[in-house]
């Protein structure tokens, strides 16, 4: 019998197509699969992020358990847990994903000062940040050529999931996180939030190849129509591997069009390794001027801005934790390009109801809106009345959203103002600012 090794799930909650614990079960038949929870991340992390990572690991555990291992949980600081594991197990090594914040090269650092031999694998997304480098400068700053070199590049092979797996025994296995809502944690548990784990991201991943991805060409900005794949949050935690999602898109018809945005997902991921301080400090300084104006941002968190495109997007993040993408760049570009707020404000309050919310994605499209990130014409408008009739021409998204809207037929829900000539619609907000013709 070999010495154990450990694997450190973190953002990868599957069993499949994960290098780090194919590799570890390479080196040794006896694997010590580990999840640690920190209870300072967890008190900041939104209370919908929390739920799905404790059905995630729920489901993964179960999954490890069939094929005769199991998922360990432990808490407090990951590097002393893992310290403590390798001393109580005799493991010398530790696999793990490699990451891309801030938190994850600390992590490391604590990791490597265990003493314990610190592997770092890919899997977190198709090509791994740092693979592709533009001719001068440590990553791309810009998405087109990012895109041209991505499409060129080799992937790796998707890994299958272990038949089996061995534990060595007598480990305390430990509680999985609770669900309850009431949890430490910010922001509401939306009432229609989706639920988390591999097992049902399969499903979803299934169903999407078969019945929605051929589509998605024609389709991923019909804001009623919601034709996009909502694997966001699956990717997040990992319950699906980005790798596996764009080699099973990507030959078929809808393939092209769907894997381009799971390059910006990789694009954004190579901008915060290289800038991991993306999600505090401006990419590209632009000299803006912010406003602190409170009431507007509370009218826009609320949703009750009175501008019915943007109100709907703000609801259906409360409603369901989610967003979809075009309602995002409308309501990111309202607050920052209308009001003129911050975009760390917005992005606080995206982060505190996304479930899909994550460092890299959330923070690297909030600076690309606000015109501080990645975007070539950071001035970009997004007039709010022309984005509502392209996206949503007869209002179908802002009734099912906003229901004092819901009697306006027609393109009218999105002009509430012009009703009951010029008393508005009761119960709904007159428009804070003006929302463009
Ligand atoms: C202000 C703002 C904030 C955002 N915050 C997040 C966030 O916290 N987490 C997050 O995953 N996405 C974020 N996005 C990107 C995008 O809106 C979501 O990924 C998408 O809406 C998720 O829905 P879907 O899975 O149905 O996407 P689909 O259209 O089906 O796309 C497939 C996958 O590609 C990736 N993807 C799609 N668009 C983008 C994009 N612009 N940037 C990076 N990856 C993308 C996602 O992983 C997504 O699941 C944000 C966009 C904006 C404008």
């Amino acid at each position: 019998m070999g010495t154990p090794v450990i694997v450190l799930f973190t953002q990868d909650l599957r069993p499949n197509d994960h290098p780090a614990l194919s590799a570890a079960l390479h080196a040794s038949p006896q694997v010590v699969p580990v999840f640690v929870l920190e209870p300072g991340l967890l008190a900041r992390a939104a209370r919908n992020r929390r739920a799905h990572l404790a059905e995630a690991l729920a489901d993964l555990r179960s999954g490890l358990r069939e094929r005769g291992g199991d998922l360990l949980l432990r808490r407090g600081d990951t590097a002393t847990e893992v310290g403590r594991l390798a001393r109580e197990t005799g493991a010398r090594t530790v696999h793990l994903s490699a990451g891309v914040t801030r938190f994850a090269a600390r992590r490391l650092d604590s990791l490597r000062a265990t003493g314990l031999e610190v592997c770092e694998h890919p899997g977190l997304t198709v090509v791994p940040p740092g693979d592709l480098t533009p001719a001068s400068g440590d990553h791309y700053k810009v998405f087109t050529p990012y895109w041209r070199a991505w499409e060129g590049a080799r992937w790796r092979e998707v890994l299958p999931a272990p038949e089996a797996l061995e534990l060595p025994e007598g480990l305390e296995p430990g509680d999985l996180p609770e669900l309850d809502g009431d949890a430490e944690g910010i922001g509401a548990l939306a009432p229609d939030r989706q639920t988390g784990g591999w097992t049902m991201a399969r499903e979803r991943l299934r169903a999407w190849l078969d019945e929605g991805l051929a589509d998605y060409g024609d389709r991923n900005d019909d804001l009623p129509g919601a034709a996009t794949s909502r694997l966001s949050a699956d990717l997040r935690f990992g319950c699906l591997s980005p790798l596996e999602i764009a080699t099973a898109a990507r030959d078929l018809p809808g393939g092209s069009e769907y894997v381009r945005q799971l390059a910006w997902r990789d694009f954004h991921h190579q901008v915060t390794a290289a800038f991991p301080w993306i999600n505090t400090r401006d990419y590209r300084a632009r000299d803006r001027e912010w406003r602190d104006d409170r009431d507007a941002l509370a009218a826009w968190k609320e949703g009750r801005t009175g501008v019915p495109i943007v109100d709907a997007g703000m609801r259906q993040l409360l409603q369901e934790g989610f967003m979809h993408n075009r309602a995002r760049m409308i309501t990111a570009a309202f607050l920052t390009k209308t009001l003129l707020v911050h975009w760390r404000e917005g992005a606080a309050h995206f982060d505190a109801h996304l479930t899909d919310g994550d460092v890299a994605n959330e923070y690297g499209n909030w600076q690309w809106t606000a015109g501080t990130g990645n975007d070539t014409r950071p001035n970009r408008a997004f007039n709010p009345s022309r984005q509502a009739r392209r996206f949503d021409p007869e209002g179908v998204y802002v009734r099912r959203y906003v229901p004092e809207l819901a009697e306006l037929s027609g393109a009218r829900a999105h002009t509430p103002w012009l009703e009951g000539f010029g008393e508005g619609v009761e119960g709904y907000p007159a428009p804070i600012a003006d929302p463009g013709k």
